[in-house]
């Protein structure tokens, strides 16, 4: 058997260690330290408008966080892109709210600023006016954050961007995480970094970040005592993990441009099959870190399903995964309201995500290339 070429696998700079014996040198081994103020540091720093990171143990628990800051609590609703990993959604409902979901547009993948304001009408004549927005980076694609932004600062409601697939990317020049009220990171295995698991809550000030680090560490009132006035969380990020994080950071920019190159090898791949489209920026203002390339086709043109390339990847070890179930189809959220057409519904049963991973080698992409070669001839 040929050896297993992995979506997105973990790719250590060589650094990583080095912070971590640091860790252990000093007995900082807790879920504070310096590695955990110098990747927040570096973070800021990568991101730039003077935004304040707090690390935290998931990219799941910061939205989490950053839903009790803008005040969701029982009963309220919450506007979320469709098109997206269960994660997204899933810290609504642990405030006891429920999602409302919205549908993709056909440029970048992510919320369709059309589907959103009819949502946010709709919602607020029904009496009920959406306590926050959860947008999207798909892959890495920046949203339409320009027509998103305006429509929630419109109606007044804030926006929290997740951006756990979409550190590195940019549009207009501005980093993705950085737009709305806050922005989330995720350092998962698969993510174009990874400290092995953690996350980070982006905020743009110093009062919304500090109150993010009380609540992920407990809740502890100023006493000598144990004293709380609020419920807390364990959601900070240990001083091991994030010493993996200062490894991964120094290597970022060489991360995305690896992924980057990916991309552009499959838009080659697939220059010569009609029928097939390689999800591209639209336009020069979206910059993508292409965490993932995925393709959409076309089965009435090619004669072929993303199912089948599925299947002939496996055939030869290769992993390669359909695009996200849209949540408003997964059966835990069958009663949530849902506003759209079938964008994401499409987008579903035709794409595919490719292997993407920034530590492959010529080897592997010719291994990929073949497999595509063959079936589509
Ligand atoms: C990975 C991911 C998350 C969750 O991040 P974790 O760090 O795994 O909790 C959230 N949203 C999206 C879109 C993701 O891809």
């Amino acid at each position: 058997m040929n050896t297993k070429i992995w979506l997105s696998s973990p790719h250590m700079g060589g650094t990583e260690l080095k912070y971590v014996h640091e860790a252990f040198d000093a007995n900082w081994v807790a879920p504070l330290g310096p590695n955990v103020d110098g990747f927040e540091k570096d973070l800021e720093k990568f991101l730039h408008d003077d935004v304040k990171v707090a690390v935290l143990s998931a990219g799941t628990a910061a939205l989490h966080l950053a839903l009790i800051e803008c005040g969701v609590g029982y009963g309220d609703e919450v506007i979320c892109q469709s098109m997206t990993f269960s994660a997204s959604a899933n810290p609504i409902a642990y405030c006891g709210a429920t999602p409302v979901f919205i549908d993709s547009e056909k440029d970048t993948w992510n919320m369709c600023p059309v589907a959103l304001e009819e949502a946010v009408q709709d919602r607020i004549s029904k009496g009920k006016k959406p306590k926050a927005v959860i947008v999207v980076h798909l892959y890495g694609m920046p949203a339409k954050m320009a027509e998103i932004t305006a429509i929630a600062d419109k109606y007044q409601i804030p926006v929290i961007e997740d951006a756990a697939e979409a550190l590195g990317s940019t549009y207009k020049g501005k980093a993705c995480g950085t737009f709305g009220r806050f922005g989330i990171l995720s350092f998962n295995g698969n993510k174009i970094i990874t400290t092995s698991g953690g996350g980070a809550l982006v905020c743009h000030n110093q009062e919304d970040k500090d109150k993010a680090v009380f609540l992920s560490t407990q809740a502890r009132d100023n006493a000598p005592h144990y004293q709380h006035s609020h419920i807390g969380y364990n959601y900070r990020m240990s001083n091991i993990v994030a010493g993996i994080g200062r490894g991964q950071m120094e290597v970022l920019n060489d991360r995305v441009e690896a992924r980057r190159k990916m991309h552009d090898f499959y838009v080659g791949v697939f220059n010569n099959i009609e029928g097939v489209e390689v999800f591209t920026e639209p336009t020069e203002e979206f910059y993508s870190n292409h965490w993932l390339s995925a393709i959409v086709i076309d089965e009435r043109i090619t004669g072929k399903n993303r199912e089948g390339l599925r299947l002939a990847f496996l055939e030869d070890n290769i992993e390669s995964r359909p695009l996200w179930k849209p949540m408003h189809l997964q059966p835990v959220f069958a009663e949530a309201p849902y506003y759209g057409t079938d964008v994401a519904e499409k987008l579903f049963d035709d794409g595919l995500c490719l292997p993407s991973g920034s530590n492959l080698s010529d080897e592997d992409r010719i291994r990929i290339e073949n497999v595509i070669k063959d079936f589509f001839q």
